[in-house]
């Protein structure tokens, strides 16, 4: 067997051994397990840090930012999609764009919005062989939220925020969904916003750890 060959079986295993671990922690989604397993993980991190991309820790992407960690990026995706489809789906911070491509497996469209431009030109490099045509990256600040592209069935930031950007709720469709981690340096925790007509009901969720998000582009 060739060097490639072996490589990419050994990553194939790891990934394997990442999702009994993320079902030995609860998850249930198949959609979303069998997403997990597909996307190459070790590809969206640094060389270096390959051996560990299936760790279930987030690690650094440059630019002081960090790709989430598997069962974050699961829980939040199981959550969203609990008794119904992901539909039209935003991701406010794509970073190296992992999560995008889980999402490009479970929802039928993904607009993905990144403030940082190198880290976009990176998600973008990433994402490229995967081949997703229903995933879009764009260079934008999110908490304006995708204008063009709303109203979207579900928004998901992988980003804390202070308190909850208007145009993220003005955005969801009925019936969506909009899960967002909230909270300063002390504490964060998930928070799931459901829109029933003009109307936003909350679920506060468990504590999680995110970089903050941001205003601005650059
Ligand atoms: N989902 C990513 C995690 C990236 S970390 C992954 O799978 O790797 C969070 C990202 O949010 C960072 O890249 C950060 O630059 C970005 N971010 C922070 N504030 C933002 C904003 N207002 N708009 C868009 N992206 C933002």
């Amino acid at each position: 067997m060739t060097g490639q060959a072996e490589s990419l079986r050994s990553a194939a295993r790891a990934r394997a051994r990442m999702v009994e671990r993320l079902r030995s922690q609860g998850v249930r989604d198949e959609k979303v397990l069998a997403a997990m397993m597909q996307v190459p993980r070790h590809q969206f991190v640094e060389e270096g840090l390959a051996y560990s991309a299936y760790d279930d820790t987030a690690l650094p992407i440059g630019f002081q930012q960090t790709i989430s960690q598997p069962f974050v990026v699961a829980r939040m995706i199981e959550l969203l999609r609990s008794g119904r489809e992901l539909g039209r789906t935003l991701e406010v911070g794509a970073g190296c764009g992992y999560q995008a491509a889980v999402l490009g497996l479970v929802a039928s469209e993904v607009y993905a919005v990144e403030r940082i431009r190198p880290l976009l030109d990176r998600a973008r490099a990433n994402l490229r062989p995967l081949r997703l045509p229903n995933v879009r990256l764009k260079h934008a600040d999110g908490t304006m939220g995708l204008p063009e592209a709303a109203p979207f069935d579900t928004i998901i930031v992988a980003a804390a925020a202070g308190s909850v950007p208007q145009a993220l709720k003005e955005q969801l469709a009925p019936g969506g969904r909009l899960m967002i981690p909230v909270g300063g340096g002390g504490e964060q925790r998930l928070l799931l916003i459901e829109r029933q007509g003009n109307l936003f009901k909350e679920s506060r969720l468990e504590a999680v750890r995110f970089v903050p998000l941001l205003t601005g582009t650059e």
